[in-house]
């Protein structure tokens, strides 16, 4: 899931200046579950903007399985509402944003809505975790299944480093040292062997932006 945060209000109204009549495009998935941009959210800016003399003009929330993917077919569902206006906020993930830009057909200004923090997965008390960096060199094999990368702050393949203490973080003592959480998960399978590996520098030329897998014809 990607994980966004909603822009300050102050922020929003800033890059909306002169644009009066505004259309919000939020999204079903990702957003919703963050709450920046389900339909709540969008109901709850639409209020807040309308008290700082905005008019909106409609809304959408494009559902499952993405903003990316849904978003041709609400633009040109909304097509006149988007017409009679001069802005669109996206309350969306970067993604979300660039796919409207590059599927609207009118000339409005796009504005963003919503910061993308990073790929997370949702845990039992609602917060939202970094665990993947989408390095394109997964290791996980070799780690009992918990991410270096993403989860050592140092992001290193070979740990842990000196810092550790009494299993914490020294770049954070709340957090325990990934490093020690790899001992113990691989001592739990009877993997401890492949500590003893040392793992060369990964390859981060697959992490050459922009990628893209193109499709087969
Ligand atoms: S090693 Fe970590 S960052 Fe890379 S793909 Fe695997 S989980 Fe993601
Ligand atoms: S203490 Fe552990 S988690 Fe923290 S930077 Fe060092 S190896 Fe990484």
């Amino acid at each position: 899931m990607i994980i966004t945060k909603q822009k300050e209000l102050k922020e929003i109204l800033k890059h909306l200046e002169g644009q009066s009549r505004v259309f919000l495009i939020g999204c079903g998935e990702c957003s919703t579950t963050c709450k920046t941009g389900g339909e709540d959210d969008i109901k709850r800016m639409k209020e807040l903007i309308e008290k700082e003399g905005k008019t909106v003009t409609g809304y959408c929330v494009p559902a499952a399985p993405c903003i990316a993917a849904k978003v041709k077919l609400e633009l040109a569902k909304n097509r006149k509402l988007i017409e009679s206006s001069d802005a669109i906020l996206v309350m969306a993930c970067g993604l979300g944003i660039q796919s409207v830009k590059e599927n609207l057909r009118a000339e409005k200004a796009v504005h963003v809505g919503c910061d993308t923090l990073f790929m997370g997965a949702i845990d039992s008390s609602g917060s939202f975790l970094e665990k993947c960096s989408a390095c394109g060199d997964c290791v996980l094999e070799l780690t009992g299944l918990i991410c270096p990368i993403t989860r050592c702050p140092k992001s290193l393949l070979n740990g842990p480093c000196g810092g550790q203490d009494k299993g914490k973080c020294e770049v954070d003592k709340n957090r325990d040292c990934t490093w020690i959480l790899i001992y113990n998960e691989l001592k739990k399978q009877g993997k401890l062997g492949l500590l003893k590996e040392i793992k060369a520098p990964k390859d981060y030329s697959k992490l050459t932006k922009p990628r893209e897998i193109r499709a087969s014809a």
